[in-house]
């Protein structure tokens, strides 16, 4: 499910220190979990799908709210540019526009389940409601999720 993105691709350092900051964080957010201090867990930072396995995650981007994104949005206007600059006839002056304007919104890791990751690809942020969370709750590791059941999509607007 990648056909994009030759302009941001992460490098395997990258990828690993994504995977140990989500794991410390999530090893943080659960303090009382031993299972997460004693064993790496990873957390999908859009739908919180938890798991201990690294091939239920993928490393994507997300975009600074400051920077017009919600959450891990990006306006439509930066979204289209972007998308446009991935198609594999752009051309050299679309590619360098797309390439400053990722220095200016920003561009950091987040993990994300394959799911959320799959949704995102075309699209630059994870719709509402999709995602290992909701498709995979038995398997999911999530304290509160286990408790209290699947996340509830956000409501729309
Ligand atoms: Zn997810």
């Amino acid at each position: 499910m990648s056909g994009r993105s030759h302009l941001h691709e992460f490098t395997d350092m990258e990828r690993r220190l994504a995977f140990e900051n989500n794991s410390e964080l999530l090893a943080r957010q659960f303090p009382d979990s031993v299972l997460f201090k004693n064993h790496p867990h990873y957390i999908c930072e859009s739908c919180g799908f938890v798991s201990n396995s690294r091939t239920d995650f993928n490393i994507d981007h997300v975009f600074p709210v400051a920077q017009g994104g919600t959450r891990n949005r990006v306006g439509k206007q930066v979204n289209t540019q972007l998308r446009n600059a991935q198609r594999a006839d752009a051309d050299g002056a679309e590619i360098d526009a797309a390439i400053g304007l990722l220095f200016r919104v920003g561009n950091n890791a987040a993990v994300l389940c394959t799911e959320c990751n799959g949704r995102k690809s075309d699209l630059l942020y994870v719709p509402d409601g999709c995602g290992l969370a909701y498709t995979r709750h038995a398997d999911d590791l999530n304290p509160v999720h286990m408790v209290s059941g699947p996340p509830r999509p956000a409501p729309r607007w």
